[in-house]
């Protein structure tokens, strides 16, 4: 595998990060650039680059991911307003960092569709 992530040195805590949620599978943490008044990121620790190369032995995984979206949701109190959780999966998607993270926005009205 090439060089760390940002991600990965985030787990190995390379690198600082306002980290709300942490187990043996996964990490969550706030996103230094927020798209919204509350902006997480989660974070498996199994450098899965993108959903597209993921595979069904990654399947507890993604579950525990889906979980912990719902956990921080609750936490963090914006799970009664609502939020978003996204995806972005290479150029179309216009995802920078090739390590798996789902995004959850909170906090304000999101709009439909996304740009
Ligand atoms: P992507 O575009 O790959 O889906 O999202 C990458 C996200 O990582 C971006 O929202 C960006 O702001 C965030 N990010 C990039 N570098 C760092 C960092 O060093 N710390 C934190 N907390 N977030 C980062």
């Amino acid at each position: 595998m090439s060089e760390k992530t940002i991600f990965e040195k985030i787990i190995d805590r390379e690198l600082p990060a306002d980290i709300v949620h942490e187990d043996d599978i996964c990490i969550c943490f706030r996103d230094i650039n927020p798209q919204a008044p509350t902006h997480l990121l989660v974070v498996p620790k199994k450098r899965i680059v993108r959903i597209a190369e993921s595979s069904p032995e990654d399947q507890t995984i993604l579950g525990h991911l889906m979980l912990i979206v719902n956990k921080v949701a609750h936490q963090e109190d914006f799970a009664e307003d609502g939020f978003r959780t996204v995806i972005n999966n290479g150029p179309h998607g216009g995802e920078e960092v090739p390590h798996l993270h789902l995004h959850i926005l909170a906090g304000r009205q999101m709009l439909w569709p996304p740009g």
